[in-house]
C-alpha cells in the first residue's frame, strides 16, 4: 500500500525504533506511548485489520502471536503486559494496517 504508514515503515521509507523483525513481522516502539513499554508488533502483508486475515494466513497470524511473545520477552515484560488489536475506526483505529499493541508498566482496563 503506497501511502500506508507502516508500510513505509517496513520499507524503510519512514523512521522507526525497531526492536523486532523476521520474514513476515516488524515489532517497533509506539510514536506516542501509553505506557512505560508500547511496541506495535506488524505484519509486513498489509491487511487493513483483523478483518481481512483469511485462511490464507493462518501461518502469519501464527507467526505474528509469537511475535509478540518474543518482543514482550525482548522487552524485559514477559509474563506482565496487555495485548491488544483495535479493529476499526469504532473500536478506535487510527491506522488501518493490522497491528498488535503490546504495553506494560502500567494498569490498564479490562
Ligand atoms: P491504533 O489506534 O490504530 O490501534 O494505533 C495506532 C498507533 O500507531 C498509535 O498508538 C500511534 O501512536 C501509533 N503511530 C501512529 N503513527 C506512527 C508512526 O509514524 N510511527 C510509530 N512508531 N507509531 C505510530
Ligand atoms: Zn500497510
Amino acid at each position: 500500500m503506497e501511502d500506508c504508514i507502516f508500510c513505509k515503515i517496513v520499507r524503510r521509507e519512514l523512521p522507526a525504533d525497531v526492536v523486532f523483525e523476521n520474514e513476515e513481522t516488524i515489532a517497533f516502539k509506539d510514536i506516542n506511548p501509553m505506557a512505560p513499554t508500547h511496541v506495535l508488533v506488524v505484519p509486513k502483508k498489509h491487511l487493513a485489520s483483523l478483518d481481512d486475515l483469511t485462511g490464507d494466513d493462518v501461518g502469519l497470524a501464527g507467526n505474528l502471536l509469537l511475535a509478540v511473545k518474543e518482543v514482550a520477552a525482548l522487552s524485559g515484560v514477559a509474563g506482565g503486559y496487555k495485548m491488544l488489536s483495535n479493529c476499526g475506526e469504532a473500536a478506535g483505529q487510527v491506522v488501518p494496517h493490522l497491528h498488535f499493541h503490546i504495553l506494560a508498566g502500567k494498569k490498564f482496563v479490562p
